[in-house]
């Protein structure tokens, strides 16, 4: 092997002049470039990869993979998600099925209490947060009249005040939504799409789970390690620390997928996009246990809208445990859309602009400004892969 590799060193040698240019194959370096390394990003760079075998660089400006759901090992070795509480769950089966492939899971049913006049009770409104919130002993059936007799009927449900007034009236709406939502948005929930408190739904039994999908779990070795599998991939280059802006002129591709926010790619023509930031404090306290349930939300009594604490979520078992306390901000990083019509009117203008941008698609929750939750996020990348990948195998 030596002797015929040097054999042709020689043979190189010997003639540099008539060796033929290099050849250039490929038209291009990569076939996608993908910006932002979260579950939209991540989802299409895997599926173009692994079915299509398309060469993929996949961008982001934070130093890690998983977009918002990363999670990581803080100073104390406890497992905490970086950018507040990822609870998986979903109804579509597809969903569960595709992200299975990359993970294990552990069995997880969320709940949360709230702290509302000096109680905790849980959240959702069910039978069990009206007795002990009145100290009465309802069952189902009176819970229902007692909800009805407080409800102020409306014609139409516009608002997210309008969804919660109208199910359990006034002073409910009051304890729970009010603040928190004024709180979480820096807006009346009577300024906000009724989906935003839809979210949260009102039960007359004694369910206190927050989700009711079939579906609910975490990854068992965390979001990192499911990133890392789906990702883990010959032809796909990861680029961390970068903004795609840096590189785009540089790296020749032939198409892009963008889920960073649609404003700033087209550099706010038509004015910012408002989406609502957080900041988080993280803490690690020197006590196995440090509150009664995985989350509490506080909204009426703090700056903060709530502490979660980590270990429920994970089951990891360890003598200290780590929580996070989620404070709402007008400015920072992009979290949520914000759902209100005149948010959607702007949306509109960047959307056309979208359709017409030939060679790049956009998808995820900043891209689409969309209020979606991780599997509705993973349902529209499989969906674009469908319509990316019949187009490609279209043209062949
Ligand atoms: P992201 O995860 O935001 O990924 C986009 C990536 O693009 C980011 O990593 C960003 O750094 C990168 N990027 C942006 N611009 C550029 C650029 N110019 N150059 C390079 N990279 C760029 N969903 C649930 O299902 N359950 C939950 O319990 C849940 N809890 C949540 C709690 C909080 C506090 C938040 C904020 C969200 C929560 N979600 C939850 C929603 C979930 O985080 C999102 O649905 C999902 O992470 C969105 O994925 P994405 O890929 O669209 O966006
Ligand atoms: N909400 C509220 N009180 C609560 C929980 C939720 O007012 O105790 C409202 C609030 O407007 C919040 C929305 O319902 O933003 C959706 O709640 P969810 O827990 O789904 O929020 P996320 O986990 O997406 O931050």
């Amino acid at each position: 092997l030596i002797e015929s590799s040097l054999a042709t060193r020689q043979d190189n040698m010997q003639s540099p002049t008539i060796e033929p240019p290099s050849i250039v194959t490929r038209e291009y370096l990569f076939d996608y470039l993908i910006v932002g390394a979260g579950f939209s990003g991540s989802v299409l760079a895997e599926r173009l990869a692994n079915q299509m075998g398309k060469k993929v660089l996949i961008v982001d400006k934070r130093s890690h993979i998983g977009g918002n759901a990363y999670d990581h090992y803080d100073n104390a070795g406890i497992l905490v998600h970086k950018y507040g509480p990822h609870i998986f769950h979903t109804n579509s089966r597809e969903v569960f099925e595709y992200l299975s492939q990359f993970t294990e899971w552990r069995n997880y049913q969320h709940r949360v209490l709230a702290s509302v006049d000096g109680q905790l009770v849980p959240i959702p409104i069910n039978l069990d947060t009206i007795n002990k919130l009145y100290g009465l002993s309802l069952n189902s059936f009176q819970v229902e009249e007692f909800f009805a007799s407080v409800a102020e009927p409306k014609d139409q449900i516009l608002t997210s005040e309008d969804v919660v007034v109208s199910k359990v009236g006034r002073e409910l709406y009051e304890k729970f939504f009010r603040g928190y939502t004024r709180k979480q948005w820096g807006l009346d929930p009577s300024e906000l799409d009724r989906s935003v408190t839809a979210r949260v739904p009102t039960r007359t039994n004694r369910d206190d789970r927050y989700f009711t999908d079939s579906y609910q779990a975490m990854p068992l070795h965390g979001y990192t390690r499911m990133f890392e599998n789906m990702l883990s991939h010959p032809n796909i280059k990861i680029m961390l620390n970068t903004d795609y802006r840096e590189i785009e002129k540089a790296i020749s591709c032939r198409e892009t997928i963008y889920s960073g926010p649609v404003d700033e790619f087209f550099d706010f023509r038509y004015g910012k996009l408002p989406y609502r930031s957080l900041e988080f404090k993280h803490e690690t306290h020197n006590t196995s246990v440090h509150q009664v349930a995985p989350v509490i939300n506080y909204p009426n009594d703090q700056l903060y809208t709530r502490v979660t604490e980590f270990k429920y979520l994970t089951g990891q078992e360890h003598n200290k445990t780590s929580i996070v306390y989620e404070f709402p901000r007008a400015e920072g990083d992009p979290y949520y859309p914000v759902p209100r019509a005149e948010n959607a009117e702007i949306y509109k203008q960047y959307k056309a602009l979208a359709d017409d941008t030939p060679n790049v698609h956009f998808v995820g929750r900043l891209a689409t400004y969309k209020y979606y939750n991780m599997d509705q996020v993973v349902a529209q990348a499989l969906t674009l892969y469908k319509q990316v990948s019949s187009k490609v195998l279209g043209r062949v």
